[in-house]
């Protein structure tokens, strides 16, 4: 009994999660042809941690779920009042900071990669392949295939800086990457 209400809350906590994003992002969609509604992408990001890698940290999972949310909507104090200290902590270490030019933001996300929270390298994994497979399925509107190109060279930069987080999505990381034919 005390089993099935826990399960009952931390089903509840990840559907908080799915709500508050899905209602933050509903006027965005991705980049790719069909305008996919942008929602598809953290949901997909955090089935890939809790079925990829066997993650079953709440916190983590509703962190993934959020992971966007600051960087490309209003959000701000409200996360930390409804999600709690360690996921708005979460997301504030996968979240740019804007302000900066797009290239500075790139740099900074290699080189800030090695030094985030074991919870903040697993989210950085599974958004990296979740970005990774969409681009193999299919180019945004305007990229060229030397863009794409380039794109997978930057997230195997970061991805190097995240090593040793979760073995089984860096394996299918470093097939992706073998087959762009870039560097282990
Ligand atoms: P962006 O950073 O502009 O776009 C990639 C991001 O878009 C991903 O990280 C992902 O972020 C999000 N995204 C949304 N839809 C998709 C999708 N279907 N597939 C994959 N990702 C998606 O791309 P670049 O890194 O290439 O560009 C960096 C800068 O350089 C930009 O200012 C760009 O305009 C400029 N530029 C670059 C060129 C190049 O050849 N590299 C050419 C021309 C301009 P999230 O997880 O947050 O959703
Ligand atoms: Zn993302």
């Amino acid at each position: 009994m005390l089993c099935g209400r826990a399960m009952g809350s931390e089903a509840a906590r990840l559907l908080q999660a799915a709500d508050f994003a899905a209602r933050k992002h509903k006027r965005q969609r991705r980049r790719d042809p069909e305008g996919t509604p942008y929602i598809n992408h953290p949901i997909g990001v955090a089935r890939i941690l809790s079925q990829e890698a066997g993650v079953m940290d709440i916190a983590v999972l509703q962190a993934a779920l959020l992971h966007d949310t600051v960087e490309d909507t209003d959000t701000t104090s409200e996360m930390e009042e409804q999600f709690g200290e360690e996921v708005r902590r979460i997301v504030e270490e996968v979240t740019d900071d804007k302000m900066l030019p797009k290239m500075e933001r790139k740099r900074l996300q290699i080189e800030r990669a090695p030094h985030g929270s074991q919870g903040a390298k697993l989210v950085k994994l599974a958004d990296k392949l979740y970005n990774l497979r969409d681009l193999n399925r299919c180019t945004p509107a305007g990229w060229s295939e030397q863009r794409v190109q380039e794109y997978f060279l930057w997230a195997s930069q970061v991805v190097k800086g995240l090593r040793e987080t979760s073995p089984a999505l860096e394996e299918k990381l470093q097939q992706l990457f073998r087959e762009r034919g870039l560097p282990e």
